[in-house]
């Protein structure tokens, strides 16, 4: 970053003071993911943004290695006490907090005192990966889903806030004002909600939202994930984002939904491939198809994320796709006749809210280039739930079952190329190391106490 960049953000922050007095706001939170899926973050008093801005506010690198439990791996290129880092919000995204009144939030990427880009900023890594795509001339359009179940005051055990039956209006009775409250703060921080509508496990609920350039959608998924999380507290209640809330029940995912674009035109549908796919689009899709298991050291990253995993619980446990299949990892939505050139996506299901958004937007983005390069061929759609087929029927589909557990997938990731240049080593290493830290946390625990140690965490 060089020092016109930094009066020009000194210059923009400035411009936002009046609004922000105007609103009532005191402090700007900002933000950054942790390599474990954590939101961590700093504050400054709204004067001092300006200057947040231009010059960052300083922060430990040691939290590229914090693992879930606050604790601090030893890694080969993170978990040192010694630097400082500078979190430069970007405030192209400052947003007055409607379920916080007094705060506004903003993403923040991370560079060193110098202003080099850090290797492990994962915002960073995300937007480099965007103009890799804009390189070939594509761009992308992305969401994610927030899934999360509600409980009832501020124990640690899950007491679902309403009883009322899977996608039952019940449910919406019981937390009227509080779904009315989420829809008016999201509205109010400029969050284009699409649907919000009670979910299959117990206290569980969802928020779709629009789609948007890729490192947008990660910021969004932060900004409504923590929304969530206010209005909940306000509430008296408590939300749950983990992989997996109760050891027997379904659980929370964030699918991705993923569109291809050349200019204006969505390269998902109007195609001469299957159900409409452009053949950029199906090599784009196979590109990620191909790497999923290396994609869950990132996309699935913890080890509660394997509890969520399985058959039969619209997870997506298997490598295969289909249309409009919600047990194959990744599913085909052409939307309605007439609404395709806007509709047409692909959703990622295997992945869950303990990812780093930006991490997994990265890893899909590189997945999906990686595909381009080689001029990947999908696969044949699958149309049934793999779980119903035997073993030698789904061999002889080529249908394989994701990892079954962390270790798995990280020895996966560990072998895939593309991913792992895409992240440079570095971060590659961290990640790996890190995600191998909470294997050894969990090592011998039942699935209950796998739970409860990570229900509250992201
Ligand atoms: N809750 C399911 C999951 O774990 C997803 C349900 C759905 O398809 O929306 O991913
Ligand atoms: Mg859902």
């Amino acid at each position: 970053m060089e020092i016109q960049d930094r009066l020009a953000r000194e210059q923009q922050a400035s411009e936002f003071l009046g609004d922000l007095e105007d609103a009532g706001v005191h402090g700007v939170a900002l933000t950054f993911v942790d390599n474990s899926g954590i939101t961590r973050v700093k504050t400054v008093p709204v004067a001092k943004l300006p200057a947040a801005a231009a010059w960052g506010v300083g922060m430990s690198p040691v939290f590229d290695a914090f693992r879930l439990d606050d604790m601090i791996l030893s890694g080969t290129h993170a978990g040192s006490p010694v630097g400082d880092l500078r979190l430069h919000p970007d405030v192209g995204r400052l947003t007055v907090l409607a379920g916080q009144p007094g705060w506004a939030w903003a993403p923040v990427d991370r560079f060193d005192q110098e202003g080099a880009a850090h290797p492990q900023c994962s915002r960073l890594l995300a937007r480099r990966l965007v103009d890799a795509l804009a390189d070939v001339g594509l761009t992308a359009q992305l969401a994610f889903e927030v899934e999360w179940a509600v409980s009832v005051g501020d124990g640690d055990d899950f007491i679902a806030a309403c009883q009322g039956p899977a996608y039952g209006m019940t449910r919406i009775s019981e937390l009227s004002d509080y779904c009315v409250d989420l829809l008016s703060a999201l509205a109010a921080q400029g969050v284009s909600v699409d649907q919000l509508h009670p979910e299959y496990a117990s206290g569980q609920l969802e928020i779709s939202v629009a789609a948007q350039n890729p490192v947008d959608a990660a910021d969004t998924f932060v900004l409504v994930r923590e929304t969530v999380r206010a209005v909940s507290l306000r509430h008296g209640l408590r939300a749950s984002f983990s992989p997996k809330v109760l050891a027997d029940g379904v659980g929370n995912g964030a699918h991705v939904h993923l569109s291809i674009w050349s200019d204006d035109t969505n390269l998902m549908t109007g195609g001469d491939g299957e159900f409409g796919l452009s053949t950029t689009a199906a090599s784009f899709c196979a590109g990620i198809l191909n790497r999923l298991a290396a994609l869950l050291a990132i996309g699935a990253p913890s080890v509660a994320s394997y509890l969520r995993l399985i058959p039969s619980h619209w997870a997506g446990a298997f490598a295969c796709w289909g249309l409009e299949n919600r047990e194959t990892a990744l599913r085909l939505i052409t939307g309605p006749l007439g609404n395709r050139d806007r509709a047409a996506n692909l959703e990622v299901k295997c992945v869950d809210a303990a990812a780093n958004p930006y991490l997994l937007v990265a890893g899909l983005l590189a997945a999906g280039l990686a595909g381009l390069a080689e001029q990947a061929i999908l696969p044949a759609p699958v149309n049934v739930d793999p779980a119903t087929l035997s073993a030698g029927e789904r061999t002889a589909a080529g249908i394989e079952p994701l990892p079954s557990s962390l270790e798995k997938a990280v020895a996966a990731f560990e072998k895939e190329p593309a991913i792992r240049a895409a992240f440079g080593v570095e971060l590659a290493t961290t990640i790996a190391e890190l995600r191998r830290y909470e294997i050894e946390l969990f090592g011998g625990s039942s699935p209950e106490e796998i739970t409860a140690l990570t229900r509250w965490k992201h």
